[in-house]
């Protein structure tokens, strides 16, 4: 009977391990640092995608923009300004 007992005890042992350890790498899935953090954002002179924190942020007449580089903010804040 008390065998029965320690077996009852291993076996919800391990079942714990086993959900903490399938917990643990759903957490770590949804914790993707490159989609939460990282948003990407679209450079409206090439159309191109960049991560949030490498994009050159600029405002312009009150709204952001972002760009994947300085040469791309100058070429349309020219589009902007030929308008
Ligand atoms: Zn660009």
């Amino acid at each position: 009977m008390i065998r029965l007992l320690l077996y009852a005890i291993i076996i919800w042992g391990v079942y714990q391990v086993v959900k903490g350890y399938l917990k643990s790498k759903e957490k770590k899935q949804a914790r993707n640092p490159w989609q939460i953090e990282d948003e990407l954002v679209q450079d409206p002179m090439c159309g191109v995608y960049i991560p949030k924190s490498k994009a050159i942020k600029t405002k312009i007449k009150g709204k952001y923009y972002y760009f994947c580089s300085k040469d791309c903010k100058k070429e349309y804040i020219k589009k902007l300004k030929g308008r």
